[in-house]
């Protein structure tokens, strides 16, 4: 089966071919020759991931699914949540980690979790996934090999690294987009 991925976010586009497997074949906004910025003006992650979604169906006709995901922390109200993005600059993981740990410091309450919601737009029908993982946000960074977005600052439960030390397969395992887009897998199965 083939199906749109609306991003073109790389790292995103990796992990979610692993976990789609051999059965999907992802195609990204540019292999749809898309580059268009997609408005996501929505207050839920819901509403940006259909808004995203249907933006695809409605100018470029594809059946396709898009996700919005954002980093949620308790101490700081839900915060980042659906402005993780632009926290402090667009789309600047650095800065938003620099004023994520100077909102932090502190604040002894470090939990968060990152939510994913992937919408689903397929034989005219919308179909919406969530995926969650609750941890913590280190007081530093720690980089390893991968990883993207808030990773270096991400510990989830039941781990002593970040995200971004874990190996691609182990984020998939724990993560929101892996929990979201397994829950999509079991769905298109199911079709
Ligand atoms: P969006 O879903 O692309 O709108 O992502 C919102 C923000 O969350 C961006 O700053 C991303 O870098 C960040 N983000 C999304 N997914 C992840 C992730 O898996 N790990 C770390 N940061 C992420």
């Amino acid at each position: 089966m083939r199906l749109v991925f609306a991003t073109n976010n790389a790292h995103k586009l990796e992990e979610v071919r692993q976990i789609l497997g051999d059965r999907f074949e992802v195609l990204s906004l540019s292999d749809i020759n898309c580059h268009d910025d997609i408005p996501e003006t929505g207050d839920t992650f819901q509403d940006n991931a259909l808004q995203k979604a249907r933006y695809v169906k409605e100018h470029y006709g594809y059946d396709c699914f898009a996700d919005d995901t954002g980093l949620e922390v308790k101490a700081l109200n839900g915060a980042p949540g659906v402005h993780s993005a632009r926290y402090a600059g667009d789309h600047d993981s650095e800065a938003n980690m620099t004023k994520l740990l100077q909102e932090l410091e502190k604040k002894p309450d470090r939990s968060a979790q990152f939510r994913t919601v992937v919408a689903l737009l397929l034989n005219g029908q919308e179909v919406l996934f969530e995926g969650i993982v609750t941890g913590r946000i280190a007081t530093e960074r720690h980089y390893g090999e991968s990883g993207f977005g808030y990773d270096p600052l991400f510990i989830p439960d039941g781990f002593t690294e970040t995200f971004s030390q874990m190996s691609p397969e182990n984020k998939n395992q724990v993560s929101h987009r892996g929990r979201a887009v397994r829950k999509l897998a079991d769905y298109l199965k199911t079709l």
